[in-house]
């Protein structure tokens, strides 16, 4: 299991400031035990679903929930980008040049991001690209690991049983309340984690929660 990787350093993108925490919660706080981990959160989640209709307000929950369910993840080192959205060229191009010298200082083993092609979210796939575009400058190859959230895995090179660890995932996640009082994200990961646990087979295993994991290699 890649749960079992220690003593390197990992750097967590986010798109959004609860992207790691829904796909990989369960993981991330097992990484984070025995690992340095790094997280990047690109956009302080200015245009999501906003139950204050007051941008402002939303930003500052935003980045409160995040510092707050890292905390509990055991992550001290949050990098928030904070922009509104990645979208126009120049805020791409920003975006990259940014998360590049990021990268190199750091010069991670791993980074874990939502797949670039297969996640359903167009800002996730837009910061995947990015981190993936700035890969050939680091010295170092780091693996890149894909985790899921817009778009269910059918596939997959890796998983973490986090039976053991699901009270802590709920907790993890429920950290977001500025977004659990839209949808129900919390339940809605946990059905894909279960749906893994039993279609994947790993029910022999007496596992009841997976999460499934994708490398990306590039071509
Ligand atoms: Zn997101």
């Amino acid at each position: 299991m890649i749960s079992n990787i220690r003593n390197k350093k990992i750097v967590l993108i986010s798109p959004h400031p609860d992207d790691v925490e829904i796909g990989m919660g369960g993981t991330a706080f097992l990484l984070a035990k025995k690992n340095k981990i790094h997280h990047l959160i690109a956009t302080n989640g200015a245009n999501s679903a906003n139950i204050f209709k007051d941008k402002k307000k939303l930003v500052e929950a935003r980045k409160e929930e995040a510092i707050n369910s890292n905390k509990y993840m055991g992550i001290k080192n949050i990098k928030f980008f904070e922009y509104d959205e990645v979208k126009s060229k120049s805020i791409k191009l920003e975006f990259e040049v940014k998360t590049k010298e990021y990268l190199k200082r750091i010069n991670p083993d791993y980074i874990f991001l939502p797949h670039p092609s297969l996640d359903n979210h167009p800002t996730h796939r837009i910061v995947s690209k990015a981190v993936i575009n700035n890969l050939h400058m680091l010295e170092k190859k780091p693996k890149i690991i894909c985790y899921e959230v817009w778009g269910a895995f059918r596939k997959h090179d890796y998983f973490v049983d986090i039976s053991k660890t699901i009270k802590i995932k709920k907790k993890i996640i429920s950290f977001h309340k500025s977004q659990l009082k839209v949808k129900d994200y919390l339940n809605g990961i946990l059905g894909i984690n279960k749906y893994h646990a039993i279609f994947d087979d790993f029910i022999k295993d007496n596992a009841k929660y997976i999460e499934v994991f994708l490398e990306y290699k590039s071509t």
